[in-house]
């Protein structure tokens, strides 16, 4: 490896962000997703990057929460034995990803049992948008994130923010946009 790679490599992973938990403090949570820093497992925040996704190493390891990509985490929930959580299991989505349907979110509750959460990540592992405990949208962490495809909640939270929120269209309202289009 040339030094100039090894620099690019270095600045590289000091731009990538480290995965922040829903809520504080974090339980023992495997992150598997290649787009995070690797934080310092460090007791008050227990939480470790699997670049590779889902492995033994990650079983032993039994992480209390996962958080992973949607695919990578329904996938796990239609495993004969999906991981035992007893704390949250999270999805990663990308800006202008569809979120969650009420399916999936199903999907995941039974198969896990723990409270699901969605986040928006960046390429670099910064987070955009991310749901709180009282699973009402998901608050914009950044300004001037885009929000097509999403609808803006701007009153103020169950959990006492006031950021403004994404939550999916709804259903009546996708048929009417898709009507629109037709025309
Ligand atoms: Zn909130």
């Amino acid at each position: 490896m040339t030094l100039v790679n090894k620099t690019l490599d270095t600045f590289r992973l000091r731009r990538k962000s480290v995965f922040r938990y829903p809520m504080d403090p974090a339980p023992r949570t495997a992150v598997l997703a290649a787009c995070f820093r690797q934080p310092r497992l460090r007791p008050n925040y227990p939480v470790r990057v699997f670049p590779q996704g889902w492995s033994e190493e990650v079983s032993a390891f039994a992480p209390a929460a996962i958080a992973a990509p949607r695919e990578q985490l329904l996938k796990l929930a239609a495993a004969d034995r999906p991981p035992e959580l007893t704390h949250a299991a999270i999805a990663l989505e990308s800006p202008g990803d569809p979120m969650l349907s009420a399916v999936e979110r199903e999907r995941l509750w039974r198969a896990f049992r723990v409270p699901v959460f969605e986040q928006i990540i960046g390429p670099d592992g910064e987070l955009l948008a991310a749901e709180c405990e009282a699973h009402d949208g998901l608050h914009i962490e950044i300004p001037g994130l885009p929000w097509n495809g999403y609808r803006l909640e701007l009153a103020a939270c169950g959990c006492g923010r006031k950021t403004p929120r994404l939550t999916p269209v709804q259903p009546a309202e996708r048929v009417r946009s898709a009507a629109a289009y037709a025309r």
